[in-house]
């Protein structure tokens, strides 16, 4: 049975005080043992240390919104694996459009990152998506196909436990328009699909597979309700301890276990 399980990527929003605060919020309201819906927030990585102190005792876990793959050493501006581990990061965000889009980081970038965060003892949430245009071009699957292969390339199906794919396409990223719970299961499944030929029908019964995209608490029940949807990544309604925390408690009421 796949875990719900609701990330919320603050992006590069944020400073240190309204970071706490917001991370207290939403500590105060996820206890220590085990919640139905597993949660994580992923904050800048200046405040990681500040937010990881503000979570303590709760159930909420910390999560980066990057890492680089090499080794600590001459590479100015970037952040190691065992540096996110260090501050007491469960979780790093891989593979964002954002990144892909604005950074020109290519699958296989995506994927050294991948291996250098497993490696490192990180747990990875991993982005695909299609844009706007390749969806028109009904190129959504292909799409998918080649950034997950790229991005998975000589990951092997022992490290598939430590990997949560997030399905986030492009076009409905910080837009206010969601993709229709047909439009999310049906790339699910699909995705699912690939997992079963890439890996075995058990990494694609096991693998979890987030939805995001302008998920708010309004449509969050509906979404997390299909059955291939197992959890989201939330960009602008984890802003708001409220709202985040309305999506989590949309994932308990679908939740089977
Ligand atoms: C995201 O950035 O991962 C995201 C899903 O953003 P939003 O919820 O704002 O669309």
């Amino acid at each position: 049975m796949r875990r719900k399980f609701v990330a919320g990527n603050w992006k590069m929003n944020t400073l240190r005080q309204t970071a706490v605060e917001l991370a207290g919020a939403i500590a105060k309201a996820i206890p220590a043992a085990v919640p139905k819906v597993q949660v994580a927030v992923c904050p800048p990585c200046p405040y990681l240390e500040a937010v990881k102190g503000a979570i303590a005792g709760s159930g909420v876990e910390l999560g980066a919104q990057n890492a680089y793959h090499e080794q600590p050493g001459a590479f100015t501006g970037e952040i190691a694996v065992a540096m996110l581990g260090d501050v007491g990061c469960a979780w790093v965000i891989l593979g964002h459009s954002e990144r892909r889009a604005i950074l020109g980081e290519t699958d296989e970038l995506i994927c050294r990152k991948v291996a250098a965060s497993l490696r490192g003892g990180l747990q990875v949430i991993l982005c695909v998506g299609e844009t706007l245009a390749q969806r028109q071009a009904n190129q959504t699957e292909a799409v998918l196909d080649s950034q997950m292969a790229g991005s998975l390339a000589g990951i092997d199906a022992a490290a598939m436990d430590k990997i949560v794919i997030a399905y986030e396409p492009v076009w409905a990223i910080g837009t206010g328009v969601t993709a229709t719970t047909e439009q999310a299961q049906s790339a699910h499944a699909h995705l699912r699909r690939w997992l079963a030929s890439r890996y075995n029908p058990q990494i694609a019964a096991a693998t979890r597979i987030l939805y995001g995209g302008s998920v708010k608490p309004d449509n969050a029940g509906s979404l997390l309700g299909q059955p291939d949807v197992d959890g989201a990544l939330v960009g602008g309604a984890s802003l708001k301890a409220a709202d985040f925390l309305a999506i989590v408690r949309a994932g308990e009421s679908v939740a089977s276990v």
